[in-house]
Protein backbone atom coordinates (compact mmCIF):
# COMPACT_ATOMS: atom_id res chain seq x y z
CA UNK A 1 0.00 0.00 0.00
CA UNK A 2 1.19 3.72 -0.60
CA UNK A 3 -0.77 6.49 1.83
CA UNK A 4 0.14 9.06 -1.40
CA UNK A 5 -3.01 10.07 -3.10
CA UNK A 6 -3.55 8.48 -6.09
CA UNK A 7 -3.59 10.98 -8.86
CA UNK A 8 -5.42 10.54 -12.48
CA UNK A 9 -3.75 10.79 -15.76
CA UNK A 10 -5.64 13.65 -16.76
CA UNK A 11 -4.80 15.41 -13.81
CA UNK A 12 -1.43 14.68 -13.67
CA UNK A 13 1.88 16.34 -15.27
CA UNK A 14 4.41 14.82 -17.56
CA UNK A 15 6.86 13.46 -17.94
CA UNK A 16 6.26 10.09 -15.84
CA UNK A 17 9.06 8.38 -14.17
CA UNK A 18 8.54 4.97 -12.46
CA UNK A 19 10.24 4.39 -8.68
CA UNK A 20 11.26 0.77 -7.88
CA UNK A 21 12.51 0.57 -4.34
CA UNK A 22 13.67 -3.21 -3.23
CA UNK A 23 13.89 -4.01 -0.25
CA UNK A 24 14.49 -7.72 1.78
CA UNK A 25 11.02 -8.34 1.59
CA UNK A 26 9.14 -6.70 -1.32
CA UNK A 27 10.10 -4.55 -4.24
CA UNK A 28 7.61 -1.18 -3.98
CA UNK A 29 6.89 0.46 -7.44
CA UNK A 30 5.24 3.62 -7.76
CA UNK A 31 4.25 5.59 -11.54
CA UNK A 32 4.80 9.09 -10.58
CA UNK A 33 4.66 12.06 -12.50
CA UNK A 34 7.18 15.26 -12.56
CA UNK A 35 5.58 16.83 -9.71
CA UNK A 36 6.12 13.85 -7.54
CA UNK A 37 2.08 12.33 -7.34
CA UNK A 38 1.63 9.29 -7.93
CA UNK A 39 -0.74 7.81 -10.65
CA UNK A 40 -0.15 4.18 -9.68
CA UNK A 41 1.77 1.87 -6.99
CA UNK A 42 2.16 -2.13 -6.28
CA UNK A 43 4.13 -4.04 -4.06
CA UNK A 44 5.51 -7.07 -5.31
CA UNK A 45 7.80 -10.20 -2.78
CA UNK A 46 11.31 -10.04 -3.57
CA UNK A 47 11.49 -13.62 -3.32
CA UNK A 48 15.61 -13.03 -2.61
CA UNK A 49 16.45 -16.89 -2.81
CA UNK A 50 15.11 -17.08 -6.98
CA UNK A 51 17.84 -14.37 -7.63
CA UNK A 52 18.00 -10.72 -9.10
CA UNK A 53 17.45 -11.66 -12.37
CA UNK A 54 13.91 -13.26 -11.62
CA UNK A 55 12.86 -10.55 -9.61
CA UNK A 56 13.60 -7.64 -12.03
CA UNK A 57 11.75 -9.30 -14.80
CA UNK A 58 8.60 -9.28 -11.81
CA UNK A 59 8.99 -5.88 -11.28
CA UNK A 60 9.27 -5.08 -15.17
CA UNK A 61 6.36 -6.67 -15.91
CA UNK A 62 4.86 -4.99 -12.47
CA UNK A 63 5.98 -2.00 -13.84
CA UNK A 64 4.10 -2.24 -17.45
CA UNK A 65 0.78 -2.93 -15.87
CA UNK A 66 0.89 -0.26 -13.38
CA UNK A 67 1.24 2.20 -16.42
CA UNK A 68 -1.71 0.05 -18.65
CA UNK A 69 -3.48 0.19 -15.30
CA UNK A 70 -3.00 4.55 -15.00
CA UNK A 71 -3.66 4.85 -18.96
CA UNK A 72 -0.32 6.15 -19.05
CA UNK A 73 1.68 4.73 -22.73
CA UNK A 74 5.40 3.11 -21.78
CA UNK A 75 6.72 5.75 -24.49
CA UNK A 76 5.49 8.31 -21.71
CA UNK A 77 8.26 6.98 -19.57
CA UNK A 78 11.26 8.78 -19.69
CA UNK A 79 13.38 7.32 -17.30
CA UNK A 80 12.85 4.76 -14.56
CA UNK A 81 14.83 4.67 -10.96
CA UNK A 82 15.73 1.70 -8.90
CA UNK A 83 16.99 1.98 -5.36
CA UNK A 84 18.50 -1.19 -3.89
CA UNK A 85 20.12 -1.79 -0.51
CA UNK A 86 24.06 -1.39 -0.40
CA UNK A 87 26.82 -2.49 -1.20
CA UNK A 88 26.55 -1.84 -4.77
CA UNK A 89 29.05 0.50 -7.69
CA UNK A 90 26.42 2.74 -9.21
CA UNK A 91 28.46 4.30 -11.95
CA UNK A 92 28.69 0.84 -12.86
CA UNK A 93 24.73 -0.21 -12.21
CA UNK A 94 26.20 -3.10 -10.12
CA UNK A 95 25.04 -4.60 -7.06
CA UNK A 96 27.78 -6.21 -4.79
CA UNK A 97 26.85 -7.51 -2.02
CA UNK A 98 23.81 -6.82 0.10
CA UNK A 99 23.83 -8.38 3.29
CA UNK A 100 20.26 -9.68 3.21
CA UNK A 101 20.42 -10.67 -0.52
CA UNK A 102 22.65 -13.58 -0.11
CA UNK A 103 21.64 -14.74 -3.90
CA UNK A 104 22.40 -11.15 -5.26
CA UNK A 105 25.84 -10.62 -5.09
CA UNK A 106 28.04 -9.10 -8.39
CA UNK A 107 25.05 -9.06 -10.33
CA UNK A 108 24.39 -6.29 -13.38
CA UNK A 109 20.69 -4.96 -11.90
CA UNK A 110 20.55 -2.10 -14.19
CA UNK A 111 21.99 -3.99 -17.06
CA UNK A 112 19.33 -6.71 -16.18
CA UNK A 113 16.61 -4.08 -15.81
CA UNK A 114 16.66 -1.86 -18.89
CA UNK A 115 16.88 -5.18 -21.00
CA UNK A 116 13.74 -5.91 -19.23
CA UNK A 117 11.49 -3.20 -19.69
CA UNK A 118 13.30 -0.96 -22.61
CA UNK A 119 13.71 2.41 -20.52
CA UNK A 120 17.32 3.80 -19.18
CA UNK A 121 17.71 3.34 -15.34
CA UNK A 122 19.10 5.44 -12.90
CA UNK A 123 20.81 3.59 -10.08
CA UNK A 124 20.71 4.71 -5.94
CA UNK A 125 21.21 3.02 -2.65
CA UNK A 126 18.00 2.81 -1.11
CA UNK A 127 18.49 4.96 2.38
CA UNK A 128 19.81 7.41 -0.62
CA UNK A 129 16.71 7.30 -2.32
CA UNK A 130 14.84 7.74 0.87
CA UNK A 131 16.55 10.84 1.56
CA UNK A 132 16.13 11.92 -1.81
CA UNK A 133 12.25 11.17 -2.06
CA UNK A 134 12.17 13.40 1.54
CA UNK A 135 13.93 15.85 -0.04
CA UNK A 136 11.67 16.37 -3.65
CA UNK A 137 8.22 15.97 -2.35
CA UNK A 138 9.03 15.06 2.10
CA UNK A 139 9.83 16.95 5.05
CA UNK A 140 13.10 18.08 2.83
CA UNK A 141 10.46 20.15 0.12
CA UNK A 142 11.57 23.52 0.64
CA UNK A 143 15.88 23.04 1.43
CA UNK A 144 17.85 23.05 -0.46
CA UNK A 145 20.26 20.74 1.63
CA UNK A 146 19.49 17.72 3.77
CA UNK A 147 20.41 14.91 6.16
CA UNK A 148 17.71 11.84 6.48
CA UNK A 149 18.64 9.31 9.11
CA UNK A 150 16.48 5.93 8.53
CA UNK A 151 16.02 4.44 11.96
CA UNK A 152 15.38 0.88 11.37
CA UNK A 153 16.85 -2.68 11.73
CA UNK A 154 20.06 -0.37 11.11
CA UNK A 155 20.51 3.30 10.83
CA UNK A 156 20.86 4.50 7.08
CA UNK A 157 20.82 7.55 5.47
CA UNK A 158 21.50 9.69 2.67
CA UNK A 159 22.63 13.45 2.01
CA UNK A 160 21.61 16.42 -0.40
CA UNK A 161 23.99 19.49 -0.77
CA UNK A 162 22.51 22.29 -3.03
CA UNK A 163 20.69 19.80 -4.85
CA UNK A 164 22.89 17.04 -5.35
CA UNK A 165 22.81 13.72 -4.01
CA UNK A 166 26.25 12.68 -2.14
CA UNK A 167 26.52 9.09 -4.15
CA UNK A 168 30.86 9.15 -3.13
CA UNK A 169 33.93 7.55 -4.67
CA UNK A 170 32.48 3.90 -3.54
CA UNK A 171 29.48 4.10 -3.53
CA UNK A 172 29.47 4.58 0.01
CA UNK A 173 28.42 8.26 0.70
CA UNK A 174 25.70 8.95 2.89
CA UNK A 175 26.40 5.84 5.29
CA UNK A 176 26.01 8.06 8.28
CA UNK A 177 25.18 4.95 10.55
CA UNK A 178 28.62 3.98 9.93
CA UNK A 179 29.95 7.43 11.88
CA UNK A 180 32.06 6.55 14.60
CA UNK A 181 30.98 8.23 17.86
CA UNK A 182 32.70 5.93 20.29
CA UNK A 183 36.27 6.03 20.01
CA UNK A 184 36.89 3.67 23.33
CA UNK A 185 38.59 0.37 22.34
CA UNK A 186 35.71 -1.42 24.11
CA UNK A 187 32.97 0.32 22.37
CA UNK A 188 29.67 -1.45 20.61
CA UNK A 189 30.54 -3.40 17.34
CA UNK A 190 28.51 -2.31 14.27
CA UNK A 191 26.41 -5.78 13.00
CA UNK A 192 28.01 -5.10 9.32
CA UNK A 193 31.61 -5.47 8.94
CA UNK A 194 32.23 -5.25 12.81
CA UNK A 195 32.88 -1.77 12.91
CA UNK A 196 33.39 -0.75 16.73
CA UNK A 197 31.70 2.51 17.68
CA UNK A 198 29.60 3.27 15.39
CA UNK A 199 26.13 5.16 15.33
CA UNK A 200 24.10 2.14 14.16
CA UNK A 201 25.44 -0.06 17.31
CA UNK A 202 23.96 2.89 19.54
CA UNK A 203 20.56 3.71 18.06
CA UNK A 204 19.41 1.41 15.55
CA UNK A 205 16.11 -0.73 16.71
CA UNK A 206 18.45 -3.81 16.89
CA UNK A 207 21.06 -1.70 19.22
CA UNK A 208 18.33 -0.30 21.84
CA UNK A 209 16.90 -3.81 21.81
CA UNK A 210 20.64 -4.98 22.84
CA UNK A 211 21.09 -1.98 25.33
CA UNK A 212 17.96 -2.38 26.94
CA UNK A 213 18.53 -6.01 27.58
CA UNK A 214 21.77 -5.79 29.17
CA UNK A 215 20.24 -3.24 31.80
CA UNK A 216 17.34 -5.49 32.37
CA UNK A 217 19.72 -8.51 32.82
CA UNK A 218 21.92 -6.10 35.19
CA UNK A 219 18.28 -5.64 37.38
CA UNK A 220 16.85 -2.47 35.95
CA UNK A 221 13.38 -1.79 37.52
CA UNK A 222 11.15 -1.84 34.80
CA UNK A 223 7.19 -2.79 34.08
CA UNK A 224 9.50 -4.35 31.11
CA UNK A 225 11.67 -6.62 33.87
CA UNK A 226 10.89 -10.54 32.77
CA UNK A 227 11.71 -9.59 29.22
CA UNK A 228 15.59 -8.99 29.77
CA UNK A 229 16.00 -11.80 26.87
CA UNK A 230 12.64 -10.24 24.40
CA UNK A 231 12.55 -6.93 25.05
CA UNK A 232 12.27 -5.00 21.42
CA UNK A 233 12.32 -1.39 20.90
CA UNK A 234 8.73 -1.39 20.43
CA UNK A 235 8.11 -2.56 23.66
CA UNK A 236 10.37 0.05 24.69
CA UNK A 237 7.66 2.65 23.61
CA UNK A 238 4.89 0.74 24.70
CA UNK A 239 6.17 0.68 28.23
CA UNK A 240 7.18 4.48 28.05
CA UNK A 241 4.07 4.98 26.79
CA UNK A 242 2.18 3.53 29.73
CA UNK A 243 4.46 5.45 31.98
CA UNK A 244 7.60 3.26 32.43
CA UNK A 245 10.26 6.34 33.74
CA UNK A 246 13.42 3.02 32.65
CA UNK A 247 11.75 2.66 29.52
CA UNK A 248 11.77 6.49 28.56
CA UNK A 249 15.29 6.60 29.88
CA UNK A 250 16.17 4.02 27.05
CA UNK A 251 15.09 6.49 24.66
CA UNK A 252 16.53 9.74 26.02
CA UNK A 253 19.85 7.82 25.76
CA UNK A 254 19.01 6.65 22.15
CA UNK A 255 18.36 10.45 21.63
CA UNK A 256 21.50 11.66 22.97
CA UNK A 257 23.56 8.91 20.84
CA UNK A 258 21.93 10.35 17.67
CA UNK A 259 22.28 14.01 18.99
CA UNK A 260 25.99 13.19 18.84
CA UNK A 261 26.44 11.77 15.39
CA UNK A 262 23.82 14.42 14.51
CA UNK A 263 26.38 17.21 15.82
CA UNK A 264 29.53 16.21 13.59
CA UNK A 265 27.00 15.49 10.66
CA UNK A 266 26.06 19.42 11.03
CA UNK A 267 29.30 20.48 11.85
CA UNK A 268 30.69 18.77 8.42
CA UNK A 269 28.02 19.94 6.27
CA UNK A 270 25.83 22.18 7.48
CA UNK A 271 22.50 21.75 5.94
CA UNK A 272 20.09 23.35 8.00
CA UNK A 273 17.84 20.14 8.05
CA UNK A 274 17.96 17.36 9.54
CA UNK A 275 15.33 14.30 8.98
CA UNK A 276 14.64 11.21 10.94
CA UNK A 277 13.16 8.27 8.98
CA UNK A 278 12.30 5.03 9.80
CA UNK A 279 10.32 2.81 11.38
CA UNK A 280 11.95 3.53 14.89
CA UNK A 281 10.41 7.17 15.72
CA UNK A 282 8.60 6.01 19.21
CA UNK A 283 5.38 7.10 17.66
CA UNK A 284 7.14 10.25 15.66
CA UNK A 285 4.92 13.28 16.42
CA UNK A 286 1.70 12.25 16.89
CA UNK A 287 2.66 10.70 20.27
CA UNK A 288 3.68 12.28 23.05
CA UNK A 289 6.88 9.97 23.67
CA UNK A 290 8.23 10.41 20.25
CA UNK A 291 7.45 14.16 20.04
CA UNK A 292 9.88 13.96 23.93
CA UNK A 293 12.50 11.74 21.63
CA UNK A 294 12.63 14.79 18.74
CA UNK A 295 12.46 17.14 21.53
CA UNK A 296 15.83 15.48 23.45
CA UNK A 297 17.67 15.34 20.13
CA UNK A 298 17.48 18.68 19.73
CA UNK A 299 18.06 20.03 23.06
CA UNK A 300 20.88 17.45 23.35
CA UNK A 301 22.50 18.70 20.04
CA UNK A 302 22.04 22.44 20.85
CA UNK A 303 24.28 21.15 24.07
CA UNK A 304 27.35 20.60 21.37
CA UNK A 305 26.60 22.76 18.56
CA UNK A 306 27.15 26.65 17.99
CA UNK A 307 24.24 29.35 19.01
CA UNK A 308 24.29 30.70 15.30
CA UNK A 309 24.20 27.27 14.03
CA UNK A 310 21.56 25.56 16.04
CA UNK A 311 19.24 28.39 15.13
CA UNK A 312 19.56 27.34 11.52
CA UNK A 313 18.90 24.05 11.97
CA UNK A 314 15.76 22.36 11.92
CA UNK A 315 15.29 18.56 13.13
CA UNK A 316 12.43 16.75 11.93
CA UNK A 317 10.60 13.79 11.84
CA UNK A 318 10.31 12.26 7.98
CA UNK A 319 6.89 12.66 6.52
CA UNK A 320 6.78 9.80 3.47
CA UNK A 321 6.89 6.26 5.92
CA UNK A 322 8.03 3.65 3.26
CA UNK A 323 6.47 6.07 0.42
CA UNK A 324 9.56 7.38 0.57
CA UNK A 325 12.41 5.07 -1.47
CA UNK A 326 9.96 4.52 -4.37
CA UNK A 327 9.66 8.59 -4.45
CA UNK A 328 12.74 9.01 -4.53
CA UNK A 329 14.05 6.72 -6.91
CA UNK A 330 11.58 8.12 -9.80
CA UNK A 331 13.20 12.27 -8.21
CA UNK A 332 16.92 10.30 -8.93
CA UNK A 333 15.44 9.41 -12.68
CA UNK A 334 13.83 13.02 -13.16
CA UNK A 335 17.48 14.84 -11.94
CA UNK A 336 19.21 12.50 -13.77
CA UNK A 337 17.07 12.93 -17.26
CA UNK A 338 17.24 16.63 -16.97
CA UNK A 339 21.48 16.53 -16.22
CA UNK A 340 21.58 14.59 -19.33
CA UNK A 341 19.12 17.12 -21.32
ZN1 LIG B 1 28.99 0.35 11.05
Amino acid sequence: MTSQPIVSFENATPPFWIGIDVGGTSIKLGLVDDQGSTLGFVSIPTEEPKGPADAMQRASSAAKALCVKAGVPLTRIERVGLGTPGSQDIPKGMLIAPPNHPHWHNFPIVRCLEEQIGINVSYANDANAAAFGEFWVGTGRVHSSMILLTLGTGVGGGIIINNHLVVGHNSFGGECGHIVIDPSPDARLCAWGGGRGHLEAYASATAVALRAREQLAAGAVSSLSGEANSVTAKRIYEAAMAGDAWSMKIIEETADYLAVGITTMVHMIDPGLVVLGGAMNFGGANSPVGRHFLDRILQSFRNRSFDYVEHGTTIEFASLGSDAGYLGAAGIARMEYQQKQ
